[in-house]
């Protein structure tokens, strides 16, 4: 806990600027007090993903371009009730500047829908988020071999990683192309290796809260971790990675991004 607060402390005081890549923001109760909580401890902007009609439609409403951005899309999950959402993502991202990407996307051979479908549904979105010319964010779960055939074969240079579930070699090749490998805060021997085999400009953080980690404010944790297997200062680190980020997702063009 002491730890903690003196972390928090640090990332305030230095004026870092943390993100948190990839959350839920839906799924939480008080929604106004997470996004507070995270602000007050040092993390700038918080993105929401969306995985359905549903939830994507909850990601943009929370979004507010200035601590929230929203990514939409339609999950493995949702692929076989949520397919004719696609078609509405091109007008959704044009009429609404705080959804800065689509996502998340992928491929999850440990929940029902057909295998078939599930590609045909991922790869209808990487064409909608090439010709909008935004980046998407990718859920993979036991199929990262077909999701990386089709990030290459799609040429996709513009991706986010969410909870990257390679091995190094794959998270090497796929952040040669111009991709971000996110990392949350789950400490594991092969996220290690994945860390020190790629440069820290390929590294994005993320809490996947409140599904996985338990609200974006431990974002701090994951960085203060990639900092130490990186052997660099944390300041250093936050910072590399949230201009990443930004880069990433074209956060720069976000006048509040400046600050007052
Ligand atoms: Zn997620």
């Amino acid at each position: 806990m002491q730890q903690q607060s003196t972390r928090q402390a640090q990332s305030s005081a230095s004026g870092n600027e943390l993100i948190d890549a990839h959350c839920h923001l839906d799924m939480f109760d008080d929604i106004p007090t997470v996004i507070n909580d995270a602000r007050m401890g040092g993390v700038r902007a918080i993105i929401t993903a969306g995985g359905s009609r549903s939830s994507s439609t909850s990601a943009a409403r929370i979004a507010d371009g200035i601590s929230v951005f929203a990514v939409i899309g339609v999950d493995p999950e949702s692929a076989q009730k949520d397919g004719d959402f696609i078609d509405e993502m091109g007008q959704l991202v044009d009429q609404n500047r705080n959804i800065i990407g689509i996502g998340e996307v992928g491929l999850d051979y440990k929940v029902g829908a057909q295998k078939e479908l599930q590609k045909k549904v991922f790869e209808r979105q990487i064409a909608v988020a090439q010709q909008l010319d935004v980046p998407i964010v990718v859920h993979s779960r036991g199929a990262i071999d077909d999701v990386i055939d089709i990030v290459k074969e799609h040429g996709v240079s513009r991706a986010m990683f969410h909870f990257f579930e390679g091995d190094e070699k794959q998270a090497e090749d796929m952040a040669d192309m111009g991709n971000l490998i996110s990392i949350p805060a789950q400490e594991s021997g092969r996220r290690k290796r994945i860390i020190g085999n790629i440069r820290i400009s390929s590294i994005a953080a993320e809490t996947d809260s409140p599904v996985v980690g338990d609200s974006p404010i431990d974002v701090i944790k994951a960085v203060e971790w990639i900092a130490q297997v990186k052997g660099i200062d944390f300041a250093q680190c936050a910072s590399a990675i949230t201009e990443n980020v930004k880069k990433l997702f074209g956060l720069w063009d976000y006048d509040e991004w400046m600050g007052p």
